[in-house]
Formats: C-alpha cells, structure tokens, sequence
C-alpha cells in the first residue's frame, strides 16, 4: 500500500465544542503522522474557494458560513493508504447514517456540523493541502 497525505479539518463545530484533543487522541491511535498542523479562522472567500466543487449544492452558503465563522483546525496527515484511512475514521457524512465507532457517529450533531473533513481523493488531496500549506511546511 502506497504511503499518502490527505488533509483534515478539525471543524469550527468541533473546536468550539472542546472537542479538538479528543479528535487528536483519534488521530494518533489510528497511527497517522502529523505532517502539519495550525489553527485558521477561514474568511468566508477561502470557504468557497475551499469547496469550490460543491457551489451548485442547495447547502453551499449554509455551509461555508459555517466553516468561516470561527477557528478550525488544518491538518495534513501521512500514513498507509491515508484518504482511505481516515475518511473511515471519520464515518460517513450525516453522524445518522455513520458506522459505529467513527468521529463523526460518536461525536457529530448534524449533516453539517459533522466535526471533521477529510479529502476524496489523491487529486483532491494535492489541491486542498496546497491550498492550506506551502511546500516549506511540508518537509
Ligand atoms: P464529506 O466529504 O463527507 O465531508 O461530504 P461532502 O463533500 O458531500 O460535503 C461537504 C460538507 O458539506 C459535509 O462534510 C457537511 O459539513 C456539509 N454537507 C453535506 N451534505 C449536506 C447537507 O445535505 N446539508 C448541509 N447543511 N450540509 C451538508
């Protein structure tokens, strides 16, 4: 299995719930290495460069208000097969429809307020840890 990187966000809904150590303590008992990691209050224009692919969806204003109205946590992790990985991490996005044992099944409150995100893809990857992260943060 190929080692990757995928970029995950402690989300404003997750911060401001106290929950970022716990989400941590998930992170490393899962066995990723952190790479890089800061906190950022997003604007609301990074929001929506940063889900730029779902401007169509009936939720997209709910939601990138949502992701710049306080700080969120930016992490990039490394491990074995790590979009994979920590997309099971985190469960599936609605917390009622996630498996048991995920972040977001055990510590979610809703569809959007769903306390973590994770990358899709590798292509996805590349472009959302760059869009975060210079390559001299990286190393
Ligand atoms: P993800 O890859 O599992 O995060 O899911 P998506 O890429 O489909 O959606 C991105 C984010 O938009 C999700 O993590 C949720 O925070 C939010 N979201 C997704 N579907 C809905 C929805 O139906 N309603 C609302 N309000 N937010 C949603």
């Amino acid at each position: 299995m190929a080692i990757e990187r995928t970029l995950a966000i402690i989300k404003p809904d997750a911060v401001g719930r106290g929950l970022t150590g716990e989400i941590l303590s998930r992170i490393h008992a899962a066995k990723f290495h952190i790479i890089a990691i800061k906190t950022r209050r997003l604007t609301k224009k990074e929001a929506e460069g940063f889900y730029a692919v779902h401007r169509e969806r009936p939720f997209f204003q709910e939601l990138t208000e949502f992701m710049s109205t306080s700080k969120a946590v930016v992490i990039v992790l490394e491990s074995e097969n790590a979009i994979a990985k920590w997309r099971d991490t985190m469960g599936a996005t609605d917390p009622a429809k996630a498996a048991s044992g995920t972040i977001r099944k055990e510590l979610g409150a809703s569809i959007q307020h769903n306390c973590t995100h994770g990358s899709d893809a590798a292509e996805t990857a590349a472009f959302e840890i760059g869009y975060f992260f210079s390559g001299s943060e990286l190393i």
